[in-house]
């Protein structure tokens, strides 16, 4: 039996998102058009990506948009470098197309850090702390609160959410002036500070060996990548949310706390997201430059990875 919402036909409501899942496809469409008013406004005119779960298969997370979408779903096409193509994106603007994306078994909701109108200056700073291996929630908190002094310390600040699976997210709103490259370089700049303020607790190792049990600062999150968008559920069992929590409370809380069976009753009318964002900042110009000096991560560790394996075969 077939229903319909806002003219989007729904199907399998009552069926298990995925093994393990305990949420069923109903409870996942009802939790996501219960805070449309508060999800919508971050995934808008971002090109979205979403992981999806087919019944009987792995998770995948999907760019491109499926050939059958219907015309009403607004897109936007980006070049893709790496591939060498133009990707459809989705804009999920509305309620019809959040609803046709959870009808979809998309259950991620991934939006990049720039708007279709500014695809040059991303509109936040987003730091990803993820704890080490079987590390404690506790770790990151830890771990946050430095990267909160670093950015306090340059005059910036930002909320805080959980990613919904390991970590938490930093957003630091920008006022628009910073282009991708310079946004890039102050995000390196901070995590570096933060870094300096407890080598023992915080890493920026972009290799997992060099991370010694510490919670790594990703700061590659910039240009062209996504973040979980905040409220978004997460494909693991109970479905776990990422969920802002105000830099107060962040040592009462664990990730599993939020879920798309708990957020509801803990948001209320409220928007916490939106209501623990700052005013749009712009970049310390100091950080800017001390960024520009440090490698980036991935390049570094592309030849980090070399010299290592050229020092293996010398050794053997
Ligand atoms: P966790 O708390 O477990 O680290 P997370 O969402 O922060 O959860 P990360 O692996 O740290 O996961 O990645 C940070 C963000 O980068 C993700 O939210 C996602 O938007 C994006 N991302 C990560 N891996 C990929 C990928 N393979 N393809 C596209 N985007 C990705
Ligand atoms: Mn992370």
């Amino acid at each position: 039996m077939s229903e319909e919402r806002d003219g989007v036909p729904l199907t399998n409501l009552d069926q298990e998102l995925f093994p393990d899942a305990g949420v069923t496809k109903r409870e996942l469409i009802d939790y996501l058009d219960a805070v449309r008013d508060r999800i919508i406004p971050v995934l808008r005119d971002r090109p979205l990506s979403v992981v999806r779960v087919l019944r009987g298969q792995d998770q995948f997370m999907q760019k491109n948009l499926p050939k059958y979408t219907p015309e009403w779903v607004p897109r936007t096409k980006v070049w893709a470098e790496a591939s060498h193509r133009e990707v459809r994106y989705a804009l999920c603007n509305d309620r019809k197309t959040l609803l046709w994306f959870g009808n979809q078994r998309a259950i991620e909701y991934h939006p990049t850090l720039m708007t279709v109108a500014g695809r040059e200056r991303p509109t936040h700073l987003i730091m990803d702390l993820d704890p080490p291996e079987g590390g404690d929630f506790t770790l990151v908190v830890a771990a946050a609160k430095l990267v909160r002094r670093a950015l306090a310390d340059a005059g910036l600040a930002g909320a805080v959410k959980t990613s919904g699976s390991k970590g938490v997210h930093i957003f630091v709103p920008l006022d628009g002036t910073a282009e991708t490259g310079d946004v890039a370089a102050a995000t390196r700049a901070v995590a570096a500070r933060a870094e300096q303020l407890d080598p023992q607790l915080a890493t920026t190792a972009f290799i997992r060996e060099d991370r010694h049990g510490k919670v790594f600062l990703d700061a590659t999150r910039s240009g062209g990548a996504s973040v979980v968008a905040a409220y978004s559920p997460r494909v693991r069992p109970g479905l776990p949310v990422s969920f802002p929590v105000g830099w107060d409370r962040l040592d009462d809380v664990v990730p599993a706390d939020f879920t798309v069976r708990s957020a509801l009753g803990l948001l209320g009318d409220g928007d916490p997201w939106a209501a623990a964002m700052p005013a749009p900042q712009p970049l310390d110009a100091g950080l800017v430059e001390q960024g520009h000096t440090i490698p980036v991560a991935r390049v570094a560790a592309m030849h980090e990875g070399k010299r290592r394996a050229r020092a293996r075969r010398a050794a053997d």
